[in-house]
């Protein structure tokens, strides 16, 4: 173990652009002309525009927010070992020598836990090697920076290393906006998306609005970073953000820690945000020197008006919120924007009839491990064991980072939390993926609430039980509730009895910003950054494998109208890209599209026989969503899914867009979409289009007949045009027709009909 150097070798090669961007941002304000302040959220972004001048010639920045397509090069992307897969298998495909951006692997997402890093980490390696070792010799082969397993989460490593502010950075992940924190713009995309810049095609992206977070005041006592985005979900929810970067702003920004504003920005994703940032500040500067990185700080501090809003800049949404008069808040259970302030949790429970007991408490993960958390968590344990109080339900800490984990060893921290029974998982997703295999009795089926520090709680996500009550909280609330074992336990007011008969009562946690002696940069063995590329090196891809398959390309659009479509399944309420391609026990073929394939849409709710994953054929009978689609695809019948709002919200994961293109789905229509899966499935060929009139929904069944029309002229117009769909009722033969609206650009145009985006780059590449 080894301290991090006060300048980290490789600072200078993670160091943004700054002279080219500010270049950039000369033009940008030139052509935009004196009379448009803007904000920072838009300085950044413009600044890394191809062509700036094009771009923003004869516009306003209100004629640009919301309206125009902005093609972007941006400065680099990082890709976990799930999300890599397929996104190396299609950069594969392009035939370059190597990438064009500088980019990163992070082996995170396929590491169980169960019994603590020490068996978990070895037995994963062991269970994934056949991936493993597919990334790390495209890693060499391809000149790309590898994390490998046990070295942390993809966020955290960000945080720690690339972020910066002014940067801009695509990640294939949709909590990668936590590298906002540090004052870049960090976007989750698909892998299609992420190869765009790794082939040094610029990245498209409809210009976001703008929603202004005005922080005011300073938090206190029990309140926390992580409850100013649990209370903004509240406020906004899950579709809130849907289409705009959330910009914070304001004094209350100044007293928060660089790490905190990251748990911020992390879980914009939780509202459908584009991404978010904060403006750089004095803790930026700090956390940027306390990791090797302070050259950077000093270029930032140097880039002045570039860094910041302009004072007069408008914001499209604005929310003010008042950091001292925050409170803790708990949510859930289900979806991340059912917020309840801490004082009024007990009467949501009686209200809900959701479980009293609490089964277990889980902290840590990308979102809640920076070393403030972890210490004020560590001044939380350390009472109660004053007081002689044990946690009554399992216990599970998990590091973001080897970083941060031998950081919080070094310091004792950890041993603090593993002397009061705390189990330390390996520096990786586990539980918060579904990868948490429970020991402690819960069975699938069994109601039971557990409290998370983690930022998403859909359904079945961390156990794969749909009966589990997931309620997310600060790395703090979830330790103090752990001790009392009861989900109605306010540790703001309520006290515990004592071993000793007497009544205990929490203090408000108290904890250090950055580690005083700096951070620890632990195991090297999990840092082998190869960063210089060597072409000769083999990237293995067994044509018996199971878990990975070289990808055929998709055929192209053909030179039609679509007709006799048919209605797979319509599906009702929520459908996040979980239901869509599941998590959990299928993380294992994601480089396998055929495989993975069996699990599409089986989270998905059918609206005619009210039961997931459940659809009837055109003989009447019953079978799986994957399996119809399968038969559908072998007798050459054409389908479309039909569906409610936000479809696809939640993750950047492409496999929802592939899984249903590859077995024959051709349209998804929908009531609305979630932004990135919107343009993934334009990516990979399929066409989402919305109801022009929602209650059109119900005018619309399962194996009804389905034929476009004007489809062909707006693609080939380069997406100029409307779309209508003539409907053939199933059971009567009335026709109905169903105006539609969509959101193609030129180029999305070109990519369906080309069969994909990545045909299309394909063939750019070959060129
Ligand atoms: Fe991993 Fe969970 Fe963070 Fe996603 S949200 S990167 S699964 S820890």
């Amino acid at each position: 173990a080894s301290a991090i150097p006060k300048v980290h070798p490789n600072c200078n090669a993670r160091t943004p652009p700054y002279e080219k961007l500010q270049k950039n941002y000369e033009t940008v304000r030139r052509v935009l002309g004196s009379g448009n302040s803007l904000t920072l959220a838009e300085k950044i972004v413009y600044s890394h525009l191809e062509n700036p001048e094009a771009t923003l010639s004869g516009k306003d920045t209100s004629s640009i927010r919301g309206n125009a397509y902005l093609k972007l090069k941006v400065d680099r992307v990082a890709m976990q070992d799930a999300s890599a897969q397929m996104a190396l298998l299609q950069f594969m495909s392009c035939g370059l020598p190597t990438t064009a951006v500088p980019a990163s692997i992070h082996c995170d997402h396929m590491i169980v836990g169960e019994k603590g890093a020490d068996v978990d980490l070895p037995e994963s390696i062991k269970g994934n090697k056949e991936i493993f070792d597919f990334l790390e010799s495209a890693a060499t082969k391809y000149g790309i920076e590898f994390w490998a397993p046990g070295s942390g989460i993809i966020h955290q490593i960000v945080l720690e290393n690339y972020s910066a502010p002014g940067l801009m950075m695509l990640g294939t992940d949709s909590h990668t906006p936590n590298g906002g924190g540090l004052g870049a713009i960090c976007i989750g995309v698909g892998g299609a998306d992420a190869v765009d810049a790794l082939v040094d095609a610029p990245w498209e992206l409809k210009a976001p609005k703008i929603l202004g977070v005005r922080l005011e005041g300073k938090l206190n006592g029990w309140a926390t970073p992580k409850d100013v985005i649990l209370n903004l979900a509240g406020q906004l929810t899950v579709r809130g953000g849907t289409g705009y970067i959330v910009e914070y702003h304001g004094e209350g920004v100044q007293s928060l820690s660089c790490t905190g504003m990251a748990t911020i920005c992390n879980m914009g994703a939780e509202i459908g945000a584009t991404t978010s940032l904060f403006p750089f500040t004095p803790s930026m500067s700090r956390y940027l020197q306390a990791t090797g990185r302070g050259p950077i700080a000093e270029k930032a501090t140097a880039a002045g008006d570039f860094l910041s809003a302009d004072s007069k800049a408008e914001y499209d949404k604005l929310i003010t919120i008042n950091l001292s008069e925050l409170e803790p808040h708990i949510n859930g259970p289900f979806t991340p924007d059912l917020s309840t302030p801490l004082s009024k949790f007990k009467d949501a429970i009686t209200d809900n009839g959701w479980p009293t007991d609490l089964s277990a408490g889980l902290i840590g993960s990308c979102t809640n491990s920076s070393y403030q958390d972890m210490t004020r968590v560590e001044s939380i344990v350390n009472q109660a064991r004053e007081a002689g109080l044990k946690p009554k339900v399992d216990f599970f800490v998990t590091p973001g980072s080897e970083q941060i984990r031998a950081t919080l060893e070094r310091d004792r921290t950890l041993d603090v939390l593993e002397s009061a029974g705390g189990v330390i998982l390996a520096n990786a997703c586990g539980p918060c993926i579904g990868q948490w295999k429970r020991t402690d009795g819960v069975k699938k089926g069994d109601s039971n609430a557990i409290l998370t520090s983690f930022n998403r709680n859909f359904r079945a996500r961390n156990d794969g039980n749909p009966d589990t009550m997931n309620f997310l909280a600060s790395p703090e609330i979830v330790t103090a509730m752990v001790y009392s074992g009861k989900m109605d336990f306010d540790p703001t007011v309520d006290s515990i009895q004592t071993p000793s008969g007497s009544n205990f009562k929490f203090s408000p946690p108290e904890g250090e910003e950055l580690p005083q002696n700096g951070f620890e940069a632990g195991r090297s063995t999990f840092f082998p950054a190869k960063a210089t590329p060597n072409p000769q090196t083999e990237v293995v891809v067994s044509p018996s494998s199971t878990r990975l398959a070289v990808l055929e390309p998709f055929p192209p659009f053909p030179k039609t109208e679509l007709s006799d479509l048919r209605v797979l399944v319509k599906v009702r309420g929520k459908c996040t890209t979980d239901h869509i391609s599941a998590a959990g026990k299928w993380l294992a073929y994601k480089g396998h599209l055929e495989n993975i394939s069996n699990n599409t849409l089986i989270g998905a709710l059918n609206a005619e026989t009210d039961a997931v994953n459940t659809v009837v054929d055109f003989d009447g009978s019953k079978t799986s969503i994957p399996d119809l689609a399968r038969r559908w695809k072998e007798k050459g019948v054409g389908w479309l899914v039909v569906a409610e709002w936000n479809y696809g919200e939640g993750s950047a994961r492409e496999h929802a867009a592939l899984q249903p293109r590859y077995l024959g789905g051709s349209i998804v229509l929908a009531k609305s979409f979630a932004r990135i899966h919107e343009t993934n499935l334009k990516k990979q060929g399929l066409v989402p289009l919305t109801f022009v009139n929602e209650s059109d929904y119900d005018l619309i069944d399962p194996r009804d007949q389905v034929t476009t029309v004007g489809l062909h002229d707006m693609l080939s117009n380069g997406g100029q045009g409307t779309v209508q769909l003539e409907i053939v009722k199933e059971k009567t033969g009335e026709k109905k027709l169903i105006q539609t609206a969509h959101t193609f650009s030129k180029d999305q145009a070109e990519w369906v009909l080309a069969g994909s985006a990545l045909n299309l780059l394909a063939k750019m590449a070959k060129a």
